[in-house]
């Protein structure tokens, strides 16, 4: 078509002529075209990619193989009605019970993160006769109203949006970095899972159906629990017959450098829900689980479907998704060489007062900026001006950060969501050369905040 824009500004302004637009889509660049860890805009400007698209592209843009297995399947079927089953997605379901640990054997699918987590309630509720579900402050589910209802976030994502699913309560968030309960981070006595149990049976009816919780709290600004809050979370679980749901949206498949990233922390869970990562473009989630809740749920009369659950088209993706992992053990790379990009990032907290802290698992990974490393004051101007100078320089991380208000309780809600978290989380394929690449941006980009908004 003649006479359309050519530059990104032109694009953006067609756009607000047409598009709903909300207050996340802040990015002024307009991507075209993709390969590998790396993206050019319309104006033909390179950008290396440390969000993976919206942190799907597990195998970095449009890797050769994957696009075949999509075009050949494509040119075979595409769709099928909800009766039928599918080789591809037959073959999925076994390729994820060969990887994923046991007991976690059986898989159904859908098609978005918050489809999966409303999939996973409806299986948890029928399975039990239970309808409470327990979350934790600050996680993060989805947009429909089950899944936002068991997300731990208020301001912006509630506002205006009526009353949530009922019978949801939350649990504090295992964060040592900003720890409430201990005085200090060597002094860890597990008061906030003290505090979970206390919680669970003051505001439950002590018998609820799940607990949801995020292996990694990644969008909360890559908070890792320690394992000892883990079982002790479990063992609370367990001995009330609640069952434990991993949501492993964005870091199942191999981004932590284990398949799952619940595997660091010494628990099988009951309930694996699982997006991003299965895809590794094409929208497709599963709900993953033992071969006893199966059961259950058939006998229960369990029914959650949708006219895409298990399409050929995005399961034969997926698959190929999944055997290219594999067979090239990207699992491993992803540990190995986010374990030198840790280093990395650790050699920036030694240098520079305003990242407080370097934490993540795997290709997974972020640094938290704070004014300075005694007051660790959430440094939002901080964490602007280096994703503004990585941007500018060719680098995309995952920032959520828009305007930056003065208000008290909107900077409140900011850090609350863990905007002020730089996140770095490049296609699993990524090598050691390409760190270095980038962090040579990044670096220059703290040294700049460090000036700017350093204390
Ligand atoms: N769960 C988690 C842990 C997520 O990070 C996300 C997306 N950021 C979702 C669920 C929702 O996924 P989707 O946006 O595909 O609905």
């Amino acid at each position: 078509m003649s006479g359309l824009p050519t530059t990104n500004a032109g694009w953006l302004e067609l756009g607000n002529d047409y598009l709903l637009r909300h207050p996340l889509r802040t990015a002024s660049i307009i991507p075209e075209r993709g390969d590998g860890i790396y993206m050019w805009d319309v104006e033909g400007k390179r950008y290396i990619d440390f969000q993976s698209g919206q942190l799907c592209v597990t195998l970095g843009h449009s890797h050769p193989e994957y696009v075949q297995a999509l075009v050949d399947q494509a040119n075979k079927i595409m769709q099928t009605g909800t009766t039928f089953v599918a080789p591809s997605e037959v073959l999925l379901a076994k390729k994820i019970a060969e990887v994923a640990p046991d007991p976690l054997r059986k898989s159904f699918f859908a098609c978005t993160g918050s489809e999966s987590n409303e999939m996973a309630l409806r299986l948890v509720r029928k399975v039990t006769g239970r309808f409470e579900v327990i979350g934790v402050q600050r996680g993060y589910h989805g947009q429909t109203y089950g899944s936002a209802s068991i997300t731990g976030r208020g301001g912006m994502l509630r506002q205006g949006y009526g009353p949530m699913v009922a019978g949801a309560a939350f649990i504090p968030t295992p964060y040592t970095y900003r720890c409430s309960f201990c005085a200090s981070e060597g002094s860890c006595d597990l008061r906030c899972a003290d505090s979970a149990e206390e919680l669970i049976d003051t505001s439950t009816s002590g018998k609820p159906a799940a607990l949801f919780l995020e292996p990694m709290m990644s969008a909360a600004g890559q908070i890792v629990p320690s394992v000892e809050w883990m079982q002790r979370i479990a063992a609370i679980c367990k001995e009330r017959g609640i069952l434990l749901v991993a949501d492993e949206a964005l870091t199942c498949f191999g981004r932590t450098g284990k398949w799952f990233a619940f595997e660091h922390l010494g628990v099988v869970p009951d309930v694996v829900t699982c997006s991003k990562g299965l895809g590794g473009a094409v929208p497709i989630c599963a709900v993953v689980t033992t071969d006893e809740i199966a059961d259950k749920a058939n006998e229960a009369g369990f029914m959650a479907f949708s006219s895409h659950q298990g399409d050929p088209l995005l399961c034969a993706t997926a698959l190929a998704n999944l055997e290219i992992v594999d067979r090239d053990n990207l699992v491993e790379n992803a540990r190995v060489v986010g374990g030198y990009f840790m280093e990395k990032l650790r050699g920036l907290v030694e240098r520079y007062g305003v990242v407080g802290e370097a934490r993540g698992l795997g290709l997974c990974l972020g640094i938290e900026m704070v004014t300075d490393p005694v007051t660790k004051t959430a440094n939002f101007a901080g964490a602007k001006a280096v994703s503004r100078y990585c941007q500018e320089n060719g680098l995309l991380l995952q920032t959520l950060l828009g305007e930056v208000d003065e208000d008290r309780l909107k900077l409140r809600q900011m850090e609350l969501s863990g905007v002020h978290v730089l996140r770095f989380m490049p296609p699993i394929t990524v090598t050691r050369e390409q760190i270095d690449e980038a962090m040579a941006i990044v670096e220059e980009g703290v040294r700049v905040a460090q000036e700017t908004t350093g204390k």
